[in-house]
């Protein structure tokens, strides 16, 4: 019974820990608060708040998130508009490079003469 007892109080931590974890919060932090509480710490991490900002910063870190040049808000790296001042944004560091078309000097000199003709 005693083993049972135990078993249930770490997987309360493990369960807090990782709920944590997802909201951006210390995941060891609260898998020993989950452990000491039980079932209590584990309904503290699941009622405790979103550290948006962590989440986000980790987002950023993994590359699905990137910061807006204007007002620095983490917007989604897919994003061509802020959703936070609505500026667009121009740089798509993910995306394959543009071609630039090159301009043939040849051609241009032929357009020239064709165009301008000869005096
Ligand atoms: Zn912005």
């Amino acid at each position: 019974m005693e083993i049972f007892l135990i078993f249930t109080w770490f997987f309360c931590g493990v369960i807090s820990g990782v709920v944590a974890s997802n909201k951006g919060r210390s995941g060891f932090g609260w898998f020993i608060l989950g452990f000491l509480f039980g079932p209590l710490g584990l309904i503290l991490a699941l009622v405790v708040s979103k550290d948006q900002e962590a989440v986000e910063q980790s987002a950023f870190q993994r590359g699905s998130m990137k910061k807006c040049p204007y007002c620095a808000e983490f917007i989604k790296t897919e994003a061509i508009k802020c959703r936070f001042c609505g500026a667009d944004i121009l740089d798509f560091p993910h995306s394959s490079p543009v071609s630039v078309p090159v301009k043939n000097k040849d051609q241009d000199d032929e357009w020239y003469e064709r165009n301008m003709g000869n005096k």
